[in-house]
């Protein structure tokens, strides 16, 4: 297993990543770095090139841009591809690894989803509308993978499966038609994901999910697959206690590790892909403080209703702060919460009472 310690970049952290905080990245690459286009700001998006094999593997980060997680990841992947170490060495001899880290700078910039048009790339794949998109496209086209990593960070409200564990990292091989068949490259991008889901196991058992493979021809992925590439979506979620998601950082990174280590050695046909679907379905269960109230009758709410409240994450002075806001008030049974306050006396009653509590969360994680 590869020590994470010795590749992680630790210039980067946190959950706002813009391009500015990824120069001193680029700065120290000893590896070819081609400029693929502009934002719609105006912005350069580059691409890092790495490695002489035949097989060729195509990873994006931030197509949305207040999804940063992954864009770590890829800078820890570029200090292991740079370094010595021998399984990095194989993938450079075996593959050739193109890297484009935020594919939407003005999202990132303004921790947002959508681009300086507040258009979501992640819906322009077909309609080609925005200068993001078309980069992506001929840098696609001219660089003609073998394989394509979309990478992604999700809310915290997923769980893995119906269960109380988080979906800290989700995968989709993403359908490549209507009829959701499993085509010759959809069944490579599933044995992929079995091969990264059988090294997650041991780290974050449990903690792995599956994303909902419903067609949209708009969507990068679904695209992809359509045009004969295994595509494979990541997607970066919570570990407790985790909102600067660096933990999952570490994850994503160690799971692109796996996935590029298993195409280099040709093992992809060792992995199962009927596996694939015995990683559970993503699912809704999780509220960021699940707030209970379990016997009571209050004068705020009905007898045996619960709060749920999730985090807002807002860009405040160039750090992200996360905002408690009332999602869901009700009996809330068989939701969880990653924090739980449990009102149990006649003194717990109504909102005053957990605020406080909440608010000594919230001063942890927003430190
Ligand atoms: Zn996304």
């Amino acid at each position: 297993m590869l020590d994470y310690s010795l590749f992680r970049e630790n210039s980067i952290q946190g959950r706002y990543i813009n391009m500015k905080s990824i120069q001193p990245c680029f700065a120290k690459v000893t590896a070819v770095v081609n400029c693929i286009g502009k934002s719609v700001n105006g912005v350069d998006i580059n691409a890092i090139q790495i490695g002489k094999g035949n097989k060729k593997v195509l990873m994006w980060s931030q197509m949305h841009g207040n999804e940063s997680t992954t864009t770590k990841a890829v800078w820890d992947i570029v200090n292991f591809l740079q370094s010595d170490d021998s399984a990095a060495l194989h993938i450079l001899k075996e593959c050739t690894i193109s890297i484009i880290p935020i594919l939407n700078p003005d999202g990132a910039n303004k921790y947002t989803r959508v681009n300086g048009n507040e258009i979501d790339l992640n819906r322009d794949a077909k309609n080609l509308t925005q200068p993001e998109s078309i980069a992506f496209r001929r840098w696609f086209e001219s660089f003609q993978p073998d394989f394509c990593f979309n990478l992604h960070d999700q809310r915290s409200l997923f769980s893995a499966g119906k269960t109380n564990k988080p979906a800290t990292v989700s995968f989709l091989s993403p359908a490549s038609n209507k009829e959701r068949h499993i085509t010759p490259n959809r069944e490579v991008a599933m044995k992929l994901i079995v091969a990264m889901n059988h090294m997650l196991q041991t780290r974050v058992p449990g903690q792995v999910g599956r994303y909902d493979d419903s067609f949209n021809d708009n969507c990068i992925g679904d695209t992809l697959q359509m045009l004969g590439v295994p595509t494979i979506l990541f997607e970066a979620g919570h570990y407790t206690d985790d909102y600067a998601r660096e933990k999952t950082r570490e994850l994503i990174f160690l799971a692109i590790a796996e996935a590029l280590k298993v195409i280099s050695r040709d093992q992809i046909n060792d992995f199962k892909a009927g596996d694939y679907f015995s990683i559970p379905n993503n699912d809704k269960l999780f509220f960021d403080v699940l707030v209970k109230y379990p016997e009571v009758v209050n004068a705020e709410f009905e007898k045996g209703h619960s709060i749920g409240i999730r985090y807002k994450e807002v860009l405040d002075d160039k750090k992200i702060i996360f905002r408690p806001e009332i999602a869901e008030i009700g009996p809330l049974e068989g939701f969880y919460g990653h924090q739980t306050i449990e009102c149990v006396d006649s003194k717990d009653f109504g909102f005053a009472s957990f605020q406080k509590e909440i608010l000594d969360l919230l001063l942890k994680i927003n430190k």
